[in-house]
């Protein structure tokens, strides 16, 4: 039976595959859909405008979401959950150094794998607490529509991993909503500047995003209206938010004696929106002084900020922007002179010092910031709802991955299955064999990174492929296969050919490192790349070399008829050399070793042969 749904406010019907698209970010939410028969997009108005803050009240009686919730950020700050997206996907471990960030309580869960939020005695998760926004932001669509809604896209930073972009998905089922795609923000951006949509458009294009928690770079090419984003690069801790912490920090630094009383939470929170308060005064550049005198519990402040001490201020974050950037570029292989356009997005491209190291930077090269850089992520995504919802053909959106994806191979060494900035949705699959006789178990280790060995990259998930039939080493064909989706999740799987035993992977996540530590690992690779390979060809001469010594040995055992003790002899005494060798650094004196070997016992594998054929002749009835 089809269904069809009628607008009652506006008396017409509704598509029944109606999208919306949802930015879900760090400071603010927005909602948008396509209407109409051009298909623009537009952001829905609630009461208070089209931003929904990313705010959530945890009152006594009642939760509140948005600006209502925002009400209480100063005087309320352990019950008023700022900024829950970063911690969506992440373990205390991985937030422990930010703490101090956050104005109410994170804790560990039981298993020490979520953060939690502790407020009067209850327990809350970031996925919750993200549902609750989504719920507001559900509700804001009905209304305005006049509709249920039962499908979205949601955007997350380009930067978020797998399990990042898991909760957040669960937190869109939890809201009620069929999550139909995770899409990245600089791909939502640029689909929101209409770019790619015609056939005829060649460009390369730079998404600068600087929102208020997060900072991405996209390298995007468009051609024959499609378009493909060739790097990403970005930092989920660089944002606005930094900016108003240094100037809480200048001022504190400038009245030592007030700062003594601004210890508590509140006071903090309420600094926090005075700074942020200059900022925006002194952002487009007509105000040139920031000056405000006020109380905090009987304390008095004189706040002062110059656009010279905002600059100053910014230019060491800034600059971090300008850094990360070019290395996008570097990834993508292009110079700057090759971007035809640059694209800001994000609240903080308000800032006109932002705008002026954006030009500079890309030196003219025509930077776009013609639509609302709040509204831009939300229009995007709404756009890609409208593909799903199959109104728009024409488009088709290649994604990247953030970083390499392999398995541990022996020796440690990394396998990688996906390179970094593969393009998404893709898949790979390799064969791997068993190294000891008779092995039933094999190990799976999942890593990402671009480290040569696991031990310095980040371990994902592990687990065992179990009851492979015993065979010799070598013969079973053990298939891995990697997916990553459309949303960019990983699912792992490992298959014996033979027997057609398989295993899915049961996805557990080992996030010992936070993500500074994730950011480093891709400089640490560039910086001990040559170490790392002389490591690598090391690693895989001792691992040659001992799978040789052992099927030397198997042979000796099981065919001593064939040689005379003699060669018996010499046999393992060159085994013993090699074995010696393999304990030590010289690949060279391995590798010649592992020659000498392999000559000495060639003749007994051609006499093995002729044993065989003479064996298979004799049994054949001619
Ligand atoms: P977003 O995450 O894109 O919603 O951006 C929010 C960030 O933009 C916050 O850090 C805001 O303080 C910042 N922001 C908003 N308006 C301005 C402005 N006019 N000048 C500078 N920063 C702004």
């Amino acid at each position: 039976m089809t269904k069809i749904s009628i607008d009652l406010k506006k008396a017409e019907l509704v598509p029944n595959d109606l999208i919306i698209g949802i930015d879900l970010g760090t400071t603010n939410s927005l909602v948008a859909v396509c209407k109409g028969d051009n298909r623009n997009p537009v952001c829905l108005d609630g009461a208070s405008g089209v931003i929904v803050p990313s705010v959530v009240y945890l009152g006594t009686e009642q939760m509140l979401v948005g600006n209502a919730a925002k009400e209480f950020l100063v005087h309320e700050p352990e019950r008023t959950i700022y900024s829950v997206k970063r911690l969506l996907g992440r373990s205390y471990k991985d937030l422990r150094d930010r703490n101090a960030y956050f104005g109410y309580r994170i804790v560990e869960d039981e298993q020490g794998e979520h953060v939690r939020i502790e407020s009067q005695g209850t327990y809350y998760s970031p996925v919750e607490l993200s549902a609750a926004i989504l719920s507001e932001i559900k509700l804001r669509a009905e209304k305005a529509l006049g509709t249920s809604i039962r499908k979205a896209v949601i955007t997350v930073p380009a930067y978020f991993d797998d399990l990042q972009r898991q909760a957040t998905r669960e937190a869109g089922k939890l809201a009620g909503l069929d999550v139909m795609r995770i899409l990245n923000e600089p791909t939502a951006a640029s689909l929101a500047y209409g770019l790619g949509q015609s056939p005829a458009q060649n460009r390369m294009i730079a998404v600068y995003d600087f929102g208020g928690g997060t900072f991405d770079v996209s390298i995007l090419r468009l051609e024959g209206g499609v378009f493909e984003v060739l790097a990403t690069r970005g930092d989920t801790w660089l944002g606005g938010d930094d900016i108003d912490r240094a100037i809480v920090d200048f001022w504190l630094q400038l009245m030592p004696e007030a700062a003594q009383h601004m210890k508590k939470k509140a006071h903090m929170q309420q600094l926090r929106l005075f700074a942020e308060e200059a900022k925006i005064m002194l952002s487009d550049g007509t105000a040139k002084h920031y000056l405000r005198e006020d109380q905090l519990d009987g304390v008095s402040l004189k706040l002062s900020l110059s656009n010279t001490d905002l600059e100053q201020l910014c230019t060491p974050i800034l600059d971090k922007t300008i850094n990360i950037a070019s290395q996008a570029l570097h990834d993508a292989g292009i110079k700057t002179e090759q971007i035809h356009e640059v694209v800001l997005v994000g609240g903080s491209t308000r800032l006109n010092l932002v705008k002026d190291k954006v030009r500079q930077f890309f030196s003219g090269v025509h930077v776009n910031d013609s639509l609302n850089p709040d509204e831009v992520v939300a229009l995007g995504a709404a756009v890609e709802a409208d593909i799903l919802a199959g109104n728009r053909r024409d488009i088709l959106l290649l994604d990247v991955t953030p970083l390499s994806l392999g398995i541990e191979t022996l020796g440690g060494l990394m396998d990688t299955l996906i390179p970094r900035n593969s393009r998404i949705p893709s898949s790979a699959s390799r064969q791997y064999t068993t190294s000891v006789d008779g092995q039933v178990n094999m190990e799976i280790s999942v890593f990402q990174g671009e480290r040569e060995l696991c031990a310095q990259n980040r371990k994902l998930a592990s687990f065992q492929l179990k009851g492979i039939p015993a065979m010799p080493a070598g013969l079973p064909k053990i298939e891995v296969r990697f997916l990553v989706d459309a949303d960019g999740i990983l699912k792992v799987g490992a298959r014996e050919l033979r027997s057609g035993i398989a295993q899915e992977i049961s996805v557990h996540y080992q996030k010992d490192l936070n993500d500074k530590a994730v950011e480093d690992m891709l400089l640490d690779s560039l910086n001990n790349a040559k170490s790392d390979i002389e490591t690598r060809l090391m690693i895989e001469a001792q691992t040659e070399a001992r799978q040789l010594c052992y099927t030397a040995k198997r042979f000796l055992e099981k065919n001593h008829q064939l040689l005379t003790p003699e060669e018996h002899h010499k046999t393992l005494e060159l085994c013993g050399e090699l074995e010696t060798l393999c304990s030590e650094e010289d690949k060279d004196a391995i590798l010649a070793s592992m020659e000498r070997l392999n000559d000495y016992t060639r003749p007994f594998a051609e006499r093995l042969m002729d044993e065989a054929v003479g064996a298979a002749l004799k049994g054949k009835k001619l």
